[in-house]
């Protein structure tokens, strides 16, 4: 049973999917794909040889070894230029998702779709689309065993713009679509973040050398999420 994360993430794929899945792990979002659409083909790429292995033996299990390609390497170095229209990176952090993603710009030329799920920090995402040319077409929301993730989804060279001049800095944050949706999972997991920085707010305020410059952006920070939590409800 794939988990409701990964159905999303699967779910921004077009029929005929040809994409790689970098981090694929156990291979479980490719195999679900491709028993899904019999058109479809993956490469699923690990670095570590434990999930390398997971992934070459849970493709032949489903009798996938024809459509899916496991690919031993780090990133995008797994695929060539041209080969895939589409890549999904999902479970990792932000700021590793960018480091995959920077690291393997040429192979990027030819790839129409990215779906990236992050597990924090969403933001760097939302602006290295802005910065390399992908529009961001969609979000969503889930909750998981007391997590939050966000799905990510960007094409390339989408004339429209999702966001505002004047909500810019906001939307970057919070996501666009995620704020205009504005579900009740989006809303819970700005709760549970407020309550988190009201905790570390007064932990900083009753610090001997309080670190004033700190103490302003979480305030600001704060402020946002109460602005928007209101503005919605
Ligand atoms: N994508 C799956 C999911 O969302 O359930 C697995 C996520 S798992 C937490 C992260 C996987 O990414 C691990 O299997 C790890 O070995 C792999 N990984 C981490 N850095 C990587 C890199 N630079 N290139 C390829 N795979 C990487």
């Amino acid at each position: 049973q794939l988990s409701n994360r990964l159905r999303i993430v699967a779910s921004y794929l077009p029929d005929h999917a040809m994409f790689a899945d970098i981090g694929s792990d156990h291979a479980y979002l490719p195999c679900y794909v491709c028993l899904q659409d019999h058109t479809a083909t993956a490469i699923a790429g690990e670095v570590n040889e434990g999930p390398f292995q997971s992934a070459k033996s849970e493709v032949s299990k489903q009798g996938l070894k024809d459509r899916i390609e496991v690919r031993k390497g780090n990133g995008l170095e797994v695929i060539d230029s041209g080969e895939v229209s589409e890549i999904t990176i999902a479970g990792m952090g932000a700021s590793l998702i960018s480091l995959i993603l920077n690291d393997g710009l040429s192979k990027l030329k030819h790839v129409s779709r990215l779906i990236l799920q992050p597990n924090v920090n969403a933001i760097l995402l939302r602006k290295w689309f802005i910065d390399h040319g992908y529009e961001l077409i969609d979000e969503q929301i889930v909750e998981e065993e007391g997590h939050y993730y966000e799905i990510l989804v960007a094409d390339k060279g989408m004339p429209r713009d999702p966001y505002t001049d004047e909500n810019f800095e906001k939307e970057l944050l919070f996501g666009p679509f995620l704020m205009r949706k504005s579900s009740e999972t989006f809303r819970q997991k700005w709760t549970s973040e407020a309550e988190n920085i009201e905790r570390i707010l007064s932990e900083m305020r009753k610090a001997s050398q309080p670190n004033h410059d700190k103490i302003e952006d979480f305030t600001r920070k704060l402020n946002w999420i109460k602005e928007v939590l209101q503005s919605e409800s």
